[in-house]
């Protein structure tokens, strides 16, 4: 399968993908993920996107679309993808599309993740990632001190910051949501509803595929 997956920061997209990827044995792309490790390595790319990242705002999409045409390159692609916070702006999802009608593979479907703005303020600020094992947390269902899973200290993203949520969230509603009715002019847009249970969601998206 090609997909985008499609809607607010805080969404479930990450989630998803994470269910989607096992059942499916798709490549994972996540821009935002790919850009963190830049940050953490102090690569030159993650130099570039620091100040940007930090205020909620997007990287520079020619940065962005050079970083998804080498990760296209890739060999775990061939077996299809999942594409999380990218595209991003109209201009992201037109070279999206000139790069793979080039690799003759165009997208299947683009999954939209429907939520309240609130609900994602609530779901950002609590959530948290292990330092250890990079496992993210929930402190709206989990109420520990540390990783359920191996015990590491519970972090919260720098980007996670209520006045940074909502600078991407205006973002979001600016500069991605036209995407929507982008997609849906193009006949591939499948809607779903991001408040639902983390099963009931996944359930959803393997009725789509059959
Ligand atoms: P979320 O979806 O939770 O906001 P991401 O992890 O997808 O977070 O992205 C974190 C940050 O990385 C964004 O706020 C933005 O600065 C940058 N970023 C990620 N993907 C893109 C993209 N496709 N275009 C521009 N900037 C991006
Ligand atoms: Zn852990």
């Amino acid at each position: 399968m090609r997909t985008v997956l499609l809607g607010a920061p805080g969404a479930g997209k990450g989630t998803q993908a994470e269910d989607i990827k096992q059942h499916y044995g798709c490549a994972h792309i996540s821009t935002g993920d790919m850009l963190r490790e830049n940050l953490k390595a102090g690569t030159e790319l993650g130099n570039k996107a620091k100040s940007y990242m930090d205020s909620g705002a997007l990287v520079p999409d020619d940065v962005i679309i050079g970083m998804i045409e080498e990760r296209f390159a890739l060999p775990d692609c061939v077996n299809g993808f999942l594409l999380d916070g990218f595209p991003r702006t109209v201009l992201q999802a037109d070279a999206l599309d000139m790069l793979l009608n080039k690799m003759n593979c165009p997208l299947d479907v683009v999954i939209l993740f429907d939520i309240d703005d609130e609900v994602v303020v609530s779901r950002l600020t609590n959530r948290r990632t292990c330092s250890k094992c990079g496992k993210i947390t929930n402190l709206l269902y989990y109420h520990g001190e540390n990783c359920a899973d191996c015990g590491g200290i519970l972090l919260q993203r720098d980007d996670d910051r209520e006045q940074v949520i909502r600078n991407r969230l205006a973002v979001y509603n600016e500069q991605t949501a036209p995407l929507i009715e982008w997609y849906d002019k193009k006949g591939i847009l499948r809607r779903l509803d991001g408040t639902r249970d983390r099963k009931d969601i996944f359930n959803d998206i393997k009725a789509m595929f059959t």
